[in-house]
């Protein structure tokens, strides 16, 4: 049709996992937390006034802002805050990246960098994995680039880098952006946030969609020196003022101090992991060890497209890439104990049949 631009027939979107609605799935394809969020959020909820909706929010997130800004030990100009931590990434390829302004970022890692690089004709370089599941960051670091996003932990990987190696990695690239996102950092416990105190070109993306157990507020944000947050809300100020609504500032300002909730989810979450991974190992699966709330799980029996379509059949739904290395693999999400005991007894079948 010819009302639509160029760019929009071109580009190739993001596909997000599926979304049933109802419950009947055993949902292990979004990396969604099985634990309720803080009961902190409840008595938000319960104490929210719908009169405050009548106003646009503060279109600075001054309060969320401050309440993570004291969760991280920073100062709340160095916080900034997104509609969901994708917004936040988006924002960042019109903020530090341009025509002759590439970016950098690992072969495997998450699908969505590509798409809003090419959303933004931010040319870059994909570099390649080192035994197939570890980034190699000699090469990252060799790769002439303005700037990198590196997931850590990765995805669809689950693996992780501690915070000295990505210390030594900050140190040796001083002149380049480098973005982390840490969507899954809480379940890994080595979070760079420290950093940004000292590293100039370092900014930190997080989000309460995992660890907090909050999906469906929509709510991440980044920590970095004042300079970079500064261009990030410039560019969010050519795009939507008001991105954080009222009612998601005050739920996630209450649940982004509730420390001593999140550690009890987040212990049994690893908890569930590491059985969940024996496992999968003793089934004969390939599955590299996660620091994340998702195992990457494959070459047994079939391939991850057959082994995601007899799950499905099977009530469970995981997710699945049909792409070069990814589609021998799925991604499975840590459930709740029964959750996982579930998916165990349909892969014992499929293993026997
Ligand atoms: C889930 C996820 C995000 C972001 O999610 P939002 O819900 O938009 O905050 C970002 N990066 C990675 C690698 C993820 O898996």
């Amino acid at each position: 049709m010819q009302f639509i631009s160029k760019k929009a027939r071109a580009v190739t979107p993001y596909t997000a996992g599926e979304q049933p609605r109802g419950a009947q799935f055993i949902k292990l394809n979004t990396n969604e937390n099985p634990y309720p969020p803080s009961p902190r959020v409840k008595a938000v909820l319960d104490a929210f006034d719908p009169a405050g909706l009548r106003r646009y929010p503060d279109p600075a997130s001054g309060r969320l802002r401050a309440a993570i800004a004291q969760a991280e030990g920073v100062s709340p100009d160095c916080v900034f805050c997104g509609n969901g931590s994708d917004e936040v990434l988006a924002l960042c390829f019109p903020a530090f990246f341009g025509a002759d302004e590439p970016a950098c970022f690992p072969a495997v890692t998450y699908t969505f960098y590509d798409v809003f690089a090419h959303l933004f004709d931010v040319p870059f370089a994909r570099v390649p994995m080192r035994e197939e599941f570890y980034l190699d960051l000699d090469r990252l670091a060799d790769t002439p680039c303005k700037g990198y996003l590196i997931a850590n932990p990765n995805a669809p990987t689950g693996v992780g880098i501690g915070r000295e190696e990505m210390a030594a990695f900050l140190a040796r690239v001083p002149e380049k952006l480098v973005i982390l996102d840490e969507a899954y950092m809480d379940f890994f416990g080595q979070s760079c946030a420290p950093l940004i105190k000292t590293c100039r070109n370092l900014l930190v993306v997080k989000t309460f969609s995992k660890s907090y157990a909050l999906a469906g507020i929509r709510c991440g944000y980044a920590l970095g020196d004042p300079a970079l947050i500064d261009a990030l809300t410039r560019a969010k100020d050519c795009f939507n003022s008001y991105p954080v609504d009222a009612l998601c500032e005050a739920v996630c300002a209450a649940a982004v101090l509730d420390r001593d909730y999140y550690a009890g989810t987040l212990a049994r979450v690893r908890e569930e992991r590491e059985r969940l991974r024996g496992e999968l190992l003793a089934l004969g699966f390939t599955v590299p060890e996660s620091a994340a709330n998702f195992l990457f799980a494959g070459r047994f029996k079939a391939d991850g497209g057959t082994l995601y379509r007899y799950l499905k059949e099977h009530g469970i739904l995981v997710r699945f890439w049909d792409k070069p290395f990814l589609r021998d693999f799925v991604r499975i999400t840590v459930g709740t104990r029964e959750e996982n005991d579930a998916l165990l007894a349909a892969l014992r079948a499929l293993a026997a049949g």
